[in-house]
């Protein structure tokens, strides 16, 4: 459990082309991260604590009036142990829950889950722990036992914020929960039109890195329902709207010192490395199935850049 602590030992890593740009791996479930550490990728660049939840198959309330808080606490400490010691001292980035509500309702306890025409536009990511800071901070409590076994390499990244005034109040119950956030690396999804917006409010909230979420930037930008069928032929991630919003945030993050990454499905895509790399993104952050090829373009692209340097 998670009190059995022990030092962090260094996980086990494959070989990878050196780039510039980080390439990092999305773990989908603890149990993937044995087969996503040997990849060589240069560390997490998402993992979602909403299926830690969903894997015992009861909402959060429900967890705790069966189990209690500590073993709720348990349960999430445990999970994002497995994945940051496997891929120790390379950082590893948990992301606090953000399931929509049809999502939970489908769980023991999800009776009680609001009732909304729209879960994507609705009650998730930090709107739901800022209006349940008692969850939220069982959440913190999860990543503040992670830092006192000393996996200093754990990253927290807060999800569906759009603007400072999110991230601040973020910010104090962090505090409240034993987490300094001028000590740990800490950062927030760049997934809604307001986030990229307001991105230099964001940067001034003092966060290490900005992750664009490219799955929801993209459904939110265009208006089109990600999970519709009906209209996936608009669905692009690609659109010039959205290019300009991934572009511009890279550039204001680049003046503020704050890393960039993107940790959407479209970062495997040639069209989208190759743009983000020439913009100068920190990195990126690919399901374990297209790590290789994305180091392998991110790399193709680096070397492209530098002959275009040197003809200049
Ligand atoms: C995203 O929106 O691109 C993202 C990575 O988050 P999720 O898919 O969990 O909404
Ligand atoms: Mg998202």
């Amino acid at each position: 459990t998670a009190d059995s602590a022990s030092e962090p030992r260094a996980g086990r890593q494959g070989s990878k082309p050196m780039t510039a740009t980080d390439i990092k791996v999305n773990v989908s479930i603890p149990e993937a991260a044995e087969r996503a550490a040997v990849t060589g990728a240069d560390g997490v660049g998402l993992l979602r604590m909403e299926h830690m939840v969903l894997s015992t198959n009861k909402t959060p309330q429900q967890y705790v009036e069966d189990h209690g808080e500590e073993a709720f606490v348990n349960t999430l400490t445990d999970s994002m142990r497995t994945v940051a010691e496997e891929f120790y001292p390379r950082p590893v980035r948990i992301r606090t829950l953000d399931a929509p509500t049809d999502e939970f309702r489908q769980l023991e306890g999800g009776e009680d889950e609001p009732s909304e025409h729209n879960p994507m536009l609705g009650y998730r990511g930090i709107r739901r722990s800022l209006a349940e800071p008692e969850t939220f901070r069982l959440q913190l409590e999860a990543f503040r036992k992670l830092y006192e076994m000393g996996y200093d390499s754990v990253e927290l990244m807060l999800p569906l914020v759009n603007d400072a005034e999110d991230v601040e109040r973020a910010k104090s119950l962090m505090r409240e929960a034993g987490i300094d956030p001028e000590k740990r690396d800490w950062g927030v999804m760049v997934e809604t039109p307001a986030s990229a917006l307001c991105i230099e409010g964001l940067c001034e909230t003092g966060v290490d890195f900005v992750s664009f979420g490219t799955n929801d930037l993209t459904q939110y930008t265009l208006a089109v329902d990600r999970n519709n069928g009906t209209v996936a032929d608009r669905y692009d991630e690609l659109h010039p709207a959205v290019m300009h919003l991934l572009h511009s945030t890279i550039e204001t993050c680049r003046d503020y010192d704050v890393a960039t990454s993107i940790c959407g499905q479209a970062a495997s895509k040639p069209r989208m490395i190759r743009q983000l790399v020439e913009t100068g993104i920190t990195s990126i952050s690919v399901n374990v199935d297209a790590v290789a090829d994305a180091q392998r373009e991110v790399k193709r692209v680096e070397q492209q850049l530098i002959l275009e340097s040197v003809r200049d």
